[in-house]
């Protein structure tokens, strides 16, 4: 099947089904795993997350549509990726995660055409525009937040989901997600879509939580990476690997990194319900380019997360 002329058969908005489909392998079987709520924001609405049976893959289920999810997102979400914060704390940590993201990109691919899925305010777009050796393009769902970054950065940033974006196929030597697939509704187009888009040998670049992760062990349902109900999956790594291997990707690298996450514990400390929420941890990255069956390498990093959370009493 060729990148130019492949159809994709995936259900883009799968939370119009009435009953749980595993988005990894299919599978109707589900198991419950735990209920719980909006810990970053403290949003009313309590959320389930189940585990396929089949593979492992945990999902939220149901799915809120978007109509409904998008008001978790609204303000203070978006506060960690807002450009020219007022805490130098968080500026540094803000620095620490771009020079990782663009110093992991440039080991695998030093320059060509970029798409940065999901820029929000540009952090990452901006240090690559540094280097001076990329076309750059990013991906926005936001119409407000798109066209400031676009305004700001002279690099055209298209306002819609990834999902729904016409690019041509072949065009790109580099694509990043980051933190990206653990929200969208239909992981596995992305992939496949993303491997379309990629210049045979270009790179899949992308950040998960990680599932392995001992802040999961510890935190139990305040992980961070459940972050209901705007997470609709986290992938253990096997499932994962799965996934990505079925896009026709092959892993090439992957590791982790630690950072402290003190924008975390700046917010936590700042926000209307802050002394009721205590945050520390570290960010830790994974990273794991992958290589097409056929030709050369493509990439895919993941970065996990170690948090605490107490919720709001
Ligand atoms: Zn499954």
């Amino acid at each position: 099947m060729g990148r130019a002329t492949a159809q994709h058969s995936f259900p883009l908005f799968p939370h119009t089904r009435v009953h749980p489909v595993c988005e990894g392998c299919g599978s109707t079987g589900v198991t419950l795993v735990f209920r719980g709520r909006d810990y970053l924001k403290g949003l009313p609405g309590e959320f389930a997350v189940v585990r396929c049976k089949t593979c492992g893959l945990l999902f939220q289920w149901p799915q809120l549509p978007w109509e409904h999810l998008r008001v978790y997102y609204e303000g203070e979400y978006h506060a960690p990726l807002l450009r020219y914060t007022s805490s130098p704390l968080r500026r540094m940590v803000q620095r620490v995660g771009v020079l990782k993201q663009r110093w992991y990109v440039e080991r695998f691919c030093r320059g060509g055409h970029l798409l940065d899925v999901g820029c929000g305010s540009g952090l990452f777009l901006e240090e690559m525009q540094h280097s001076g050796r990329w076309h750059l393009m990013g991906l926005e769902p936001d119409a407000d937040v798109a066209a400031i970054t676009q305004e700001q950065l002279g690099i055209p940033v298209v306002p819609h989901l990834f999902e729904q974006a016409t690019i041509p196929p072949s065009s790109q030597d580099v694509i990043t997600l980051w933190h990206v697939l653990e929200h969208v509704y239909a992981p596995r187009y992305v992939l496949h879509k993303a491997w379309h888009l990629l210049k045979p040998g270009g790179y899949l670049v992308f950040a998960v939580p990680n599932y392995e992760s001992l802040s999961r062990l510890l935190f139990g349902r305040h992980w961070v990476g459940w972050d209901l109900p705007r997470h609709l999956f986290v992938f253990p790594r096997p499932v994962l690997h799965r996934m990505v291997d079925e896009a026709r990707f092959h892993l090439v690298d992957r590791r982790c990194f630690l950072i402290p996450t003190i924008h975390l514990v700046t917010r936590s400390i700042s926000g209307p319900r802050t002394g009721h929420r205590l945050c520390t941890g570290l960010l830790a990255g994974c990273a794991g380019p992958m290589t097409p069956r056929w030709s050369a390498q493509e990439s895919f990093p993941s970065r996990c997360s170690l948090n605490a959370w107490e919720s709001p009493r």
